[in-house]
């Protein structure tokens, strides 16, 4: 398994999520990576990408974008940044504490970075207020459909 990667560029629009994952997905199944691997990464993804859409951005333009970078490293380890250039996260901490949502009356649960944490081996949040996020989500791959 050699190094190797792709980026997308997309508008932070809720109807380019199936096509970020799909995409994203696509790549990840030329590995030797289980199914069950697989739609972890698919959950962490699209929590991250969902993040990106839904809080970023407070007004609407063609300018609101977002990007996906998923990169294999030569071990087997997936890598993948998520990067919005939207208003930035102030306390990181709290974000993500199981629970805390800023956005209770559109039935979010707060519960996306939780999520992001218990299906991926590690997450890290860099960001900057007025600037934007970018979230780094890394996992290893353990179970290869080839053993199975
Ligand atoms: P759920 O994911 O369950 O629908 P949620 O999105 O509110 O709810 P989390 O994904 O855990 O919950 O995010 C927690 C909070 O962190 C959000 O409510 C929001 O205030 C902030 N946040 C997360 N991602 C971003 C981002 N990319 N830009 C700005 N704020 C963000
Ligand atoms: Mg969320």
């Amino acid at each position: 398994m050699s190094k190797n990667y792709i980026r997308l560029e997309s508008k932070a629009n809720l109807e380019n999520i199936a096509s970020i994952r799909v995409c994203v997905a696509t790549f990840l199944s030329e590995l030797d990576i289980h199914i069950d691997e697989l739609m972890d990464i698919k959950t962490a993804l699209s929590e991250a990408v969902t993040n990106a859409i839904d809080h970023a951005y407070d007004e609407e333009s063609l300018e609101n974008k977002i990007i996906v970078e998923t990169e294999v490293e030569d071990d087997g380890e997936i890598k993948i940044k998520v990067k919005d250039f939207g208003k930035g996260i102030e306390d990181i901490s709290l974000a993500m504490t199981p629970a805390y949502t800023t956005k209770p009356e559109n039935e979010h649960a707060g519960m996306g970075f939780t999520i992001m944490e218990s299906f991926m081996d590690e997450i890290i949040v860099d960001s900057t207020v007025n600037e934007g996020t970018t979230i780094f989500l890394t996992k290893k791959i353990r179970k290869r459909k080839s053993n199975v």
